[in-house]
């Protein structure tokens, strides 16, 4: 594949997916601003991707707040260059049954995913058009096709593949791609604490997944990362408006 170096932001970049994400561009040769609720959670992060000779920067945003989204992105072009990647990756759970869930639930998880994709989206969108060069990549989810307990998430992961659709339409004629990755179970501390919420030990939680699974495994943060960088590609630009999901089988 032909590369050229590019500059990325990873939101939610501090861990789980969005680190492994963030490492993986770094190593492709971007510069990747790693952009997470609190800077300081940024700094492993960026630690070993510098130390793997790879070029990183930590921003501290809440990428729900318009201000300071448009800040991050403004800050990642003054200080690396005009962001031509963004893989919006930040994200929350709210998780409970309709009846219990409260409308912070449901906002909280709004906000995140949904206005947090449509802001930083909307910040970055004027390097990628005047560049004529960008990649768009979304976060979605299996649970987009339902998910018992998760009204707000299902919903929010559902929005975000029409939202990734509707970029790809819009902002196609200015070289820029849009797409999401829907991923399954990925072993990260969101789901562990999806874990110690049930109740069940973290190991055999896993275990039990995987036995659903038809490759035999759960998913690792570098699963999503492996399918973030064919996205972003120099190669993929023909490839737009597409949900690929990344669960180790047919069925989500
Ligand atoms: P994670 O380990 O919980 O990491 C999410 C990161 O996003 C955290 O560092 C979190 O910061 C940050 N974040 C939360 N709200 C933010 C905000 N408003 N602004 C900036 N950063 C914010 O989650 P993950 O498992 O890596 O998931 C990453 C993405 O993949 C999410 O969009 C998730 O919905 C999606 N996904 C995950 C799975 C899975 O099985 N793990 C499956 C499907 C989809 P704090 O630590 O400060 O909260």
């Amino acid at each position: 594949m032909s590369t050229e170096s590019r500059v990325a932001i990873v939101t939610g970049g501090a861990r789980g997916i969005g680190a492994a994400v963030a490492q993986r561009l770094a190593k492709e040769g971007h510069a990747v601003a790693v952009v997470d609720l609190d800077e300081s959670s940024c700094e492993d992060t960026v630690t070993r991707i510098t130390k793997d000779g790879g070029h990183a920067l930590a921003v501290g945003a809440d990428v729900g707040n318009t201000e300071a989204a448009q800040a991050a992105v403004d800050r990642v072009a003054d200080v690396l260059g005009p962001p031509t990647i963004l893989v919006n990756n930040a994200g929350v759970t709210r998780d409970n049954l309709l009846f219990k869930m409260t409308e912070q639930d449901w906002d909280t998880v709004m906000n995140v995913h949904l206005r947090g994709t449509f802001l930083m989206t909307r910040a970055a969108q004027a390097h990628m058009t005047k560049a004529k060069w960008g990649r768009i990549v979304n976060l979605s989810s299996t649970s987009a096709l339902g998910n018992r307990g998760q009204s707000n998430y299902s919903a929010a992961k559902a929005g975000l593949q029409g939202l990734t659709k509707t970029l790809a339409i819009e902002l196609g004629k200015f070289g820029v791609t849009a797409n999401a990755i829907a991923p399954g179970f990925i072993a990260t501390e969101m789901t562990k604490a999806t874990a110690e919420r049930v109740g069940v030990p973290w190991e055999d939680y896993k275990k039990n997944v995987a036995a659903q699974i038809p490759v035999a495994r759960v998913g690792v943060p570098e699963d999503i990362a492996n399918a973030v960088a064919f996205f972003v590609s120099e190669d993929s630009g023909y490839v737009s408006g597409q949900v690929i999901y990344v669960a180790g089988g047919p069925k989500a």
